[in-house]
């Protein structure tokens, strides 16, 4: 397609070569197609074969408390997370799960599940990542409700913490923030990879959840994992995803183990292919130089400022830099969103967020083609 031939040649152009054709730019969404081009040049190393006759059973690995985990998909996450050093995986039990949308799920269910006869109230800091809420209230569920902001909870009873580190929207990093003991807390790390941010420490909780989708980009494979501590949990985990989906697709984790494999390759194999998250930390890295210099030119938006800090992975002091920028309309605009319509930009208000709109969250992780137009458009803007 044209979009994809533009996207090859991105990087060599300068943005304002590229024509305006006025077509609409979809930011609301996180879809991470910024990393097909490494795909596309990591060839067919990458590729997959399957025979009709291969995973043809609902099962993967019987004597695995998550029986439907394929083994290699599970070695492969391990392997990964001890080159990358971002998550203790030692004493864990893996469960594989559709996407972490699943497991964040699976985790709710299995947190409530013993609880007692009313709901147990669900929190997440403000701005908080926006399908948190909705997930948790699509079911009305009698086992869990969502409450909120974590910042103002305080009553005196059991809660579910979503602790999401770097943070979607703004790309902050988090701790629990309601201060009692006997809460119960999900981390979710889909951004915490060193693209994205300085890893400065093996995370080390009792829930921990990652995707492929932000990790390589792979979200249409529909594949995430949690790393969990507690024996009871994660089989109550592996209940909720049998019960939901009977397992987790065979295909799919056969594929992810593979992509996993490439990218723990590319850093132990230096030579071969280009070091994954090098190479990506690269991409992102000139699209936030890029936008931070058109945002200073026009004043009309601000953007989050991130502490520098040493990445273990990189060898390195950086400063996060997140797959959504969380911009502020500053001024007169009330209603970032809107106004960013009229340039036929699509982006997310912060009222989803729990936030004002004044702010919107956009995608940093779209192919070139868009981006570039996308800083071309900011830069031509005057309110
Ligand atoms: N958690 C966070 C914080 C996310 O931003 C996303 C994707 N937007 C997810 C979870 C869901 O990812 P998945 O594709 O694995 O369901």
């Amino acid at each position: 397609s044209s979009s994809m031939a533009a996207a090859a040649v991105g990087e060599k152009k300068s943005v304002h070569d590229e024509a305006d054709d006025g077509r609409i730019i979809n930011f609301d969404h996180g879809d991470p197609t910024i990393y097909e081009k490494y795909w596309q040049e990591a060839g067919d190393k990458t590729s997959v074969f399957i025979s009709g006759w291969q995973s043809m059973s609902y099962f993967s690995d019987v004597k695995n408390l998550c029986w439907f985990l394929e083994p290699e998909f599970g070695k492969e996450v391990i392997r990964l997370h001890n080159i990358v050093g971002n998550a203790a995986t030692d004493d864990r039990h893996i469960v594989v799960g559709t996407g972490s949308t699943q497991l964040f799920q699976a985790a709710l269910y299995a947190l409530s599940a013993t609880g007692g006869t009313e709901p147990i109230s669900v929190v997440s800091s403000t701005p908080y990542y926006s399908f948190y809420r909705q997930v948790v209230e699509y079911m009305k569920s009698g086992l869990y409700k969502w409450v909120g902001d974590a910042s103002t909870f305080d009553k005196d009873e059991p809660y579910i913490e979503l602790i999401t580190s770097p943070n979607n929207p703004d790309g902050l990093m988090r701790q629990p923030v309601v201060n009692r003991s006997g809460g119960m807390l999900i981390h979710d790390f889909a951004y915490y990879w060193p693209q994205y941010t300085p890893i400065t420490s093996a995370a080390d909780h009792d829930i921990m959840l990652f995707t492929v989708s932000k990790t390589t980009g792979h979200a249409g494979m529909r594949i995430g994992w949690a790393l969990v501590k507690d024996e009871a949990v994660a089989k109550r985990m592996t209940k909720f995803i049998e019960l939901n989906s009977i397992g987790v697709s065979k295909d799919s984790q056969i594929r992810a183990a593979k992509i996993l494999q490439t990218v723990s390759d590319s850093r132990e194999h230096a030579g071969d292919s280009k070091d994954f998250f090098e190479t990506s930390y690269h991409h992102i890295e000139r699209r936030w130089k890029q936008l931070r210099e058109v945002v200073g030119k026009t004043g009309i938006f601000s953007t989050p400022e991130f502490p520098p800090a040493f990445c273990n992975y990189m060898s390195r002091l950086f400063s996060t830099q997140p797959a959504f920028a969380w911009l502020k309309c500053e001024g007169e605009i009330e209603n970032c969103e809107d106004f960013l319509r009229s340039h036929k930009i699509l982006t997310r208000s912060g009222k989803h967020f729990g936030m004002s709109p004044k702010y919107v969250r956009i995608s940093m992780l779209d192919r070139d083609s868009n981006y570039d137009l996308f800083i071309k458009r900011l830069s031509e803007m005057r309110t």
